[in-house]
């Protein structure tokens, strides 16, 4: 690397405190009241199973809980969330990174893209919220990572290997939809890394991943904010712990639950509305 000088102050300037990029003081917080009392008697609608480096789409309507159960062993998710009604809304992992941090957990919301960008989801319970930020930086359920494909698998090793998380959500769509593969595939997106324990180093800001704390009996919950179609990969990385885009690491299934609130429990509840922003861009 080339030798760049540093300044007579960049100590003072290195010293300076951060500010917060989207303060949420202004963002509107979920009742989280009302999904309490909604989740104290559930009653399961349907479910599913999602096999070892596969994926699996299910629907979720408005006012269920999504449950995803890590099962038979640790095991690593990658979700993509759609409006189901409306393929071009979808998870918007970056501003839900920008506005609740790196890995989201209960009481966070998973935000829609533009130009609706208003909550698809709300975490309600997470059975690994104890976890916290380790001593590395690492913590679970992260929205910095990306889904891993194929073309970067290609990049790196030559490889043509067809069952990463984005090959495995690309068939689970197509299949759920029966639109053609080539047609599904630019719907797939970035993910949130459920049960997934990731941060970046300090030292080099490299993402990293480790061995996943999740065990079976664990599972993440959300409230569905609007009709959702969930498309689920159970990793080809298995815990994490060591490789993924190949079949070297050990999978396990994981389950994915529709459940019914208890009856009555939403009458307050008030369904997000799209953006407010009149979208003329100054025009
Ligand atoms: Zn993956």
């Amino acid at each position: 690397m080339m030798d760049v000088l540093a300044p007579f102050d960049a100590d003072e300037r290195r010293a300076v405190s951060p500010v917060i990029c989207y303060p949420t003081v202004t963002l509107p917080q979920p009742d989280m009241a009302l999904y309490t009392a909604a989740r104290s008697e559930l009653t399961e609608v349907a479910q599913i199973r999602i096999p070892p480096r596969e994926a699996n789409a299910i629907d979720v309507p408005a006012g269920h809980f999504l449950r995803i159960h890590s099962v038979e062993g640790s095991q690593v998710g990658d979700l993509n969330l759609f409006n189901r009604h409306d393929l071009g809304e979808r998870f918007y992992s970056g501003k839900t990174r920008a506005l609740h941090g790196t890995h989201v957990t209960m009481g966070d919301r998973l935000w829609s893209s533009f130009p609706n960008l208003r909550p698809m989801a709300t975490v309600t319970h997470d059975t690994l919220a104890w976890y916290g930020i380790d001593d590395f930086g690492g913590s679970v359920h992260d929205v910095i990572g990306t889904r891993c494909d194929p073309y970067t698998g290609h990049l790196l090793s030559g490889d043509h290997y067809h069952h990463c998380c984005h090959s495995n959500l690309t068939r689970a769509l197509a299949d759920h939809t029966n639109m053609p593969i080539k047609e599904a595939e630019p719907h797939i997106h970035d993910v949130l890394n459920v049960f997934m324990c990731t941060g970046f180093t300090r030292d080099t800001g490299q993402y990293f991943m480790k061995a996943s704390p999740v065990r079976p009996g664990d599972y993440i919950e959300f409230f569905a904010e609007i009709d959702l179609l969930a498309v689920l990969s159970a990793c080809p990385g298995g815990d994490c712990s060591t490789v993924h885009s190949s079949d070297a690491a050990e999978c396990f299934p994981l389950d994915i639950q529709v459940l019914a609130p208890k009856l009555g429990s939403l009458q307050e509840w008030v369904p997000p509305q799209v953006s407010g922003y009149d979208r003329s861009h100054g025009r």
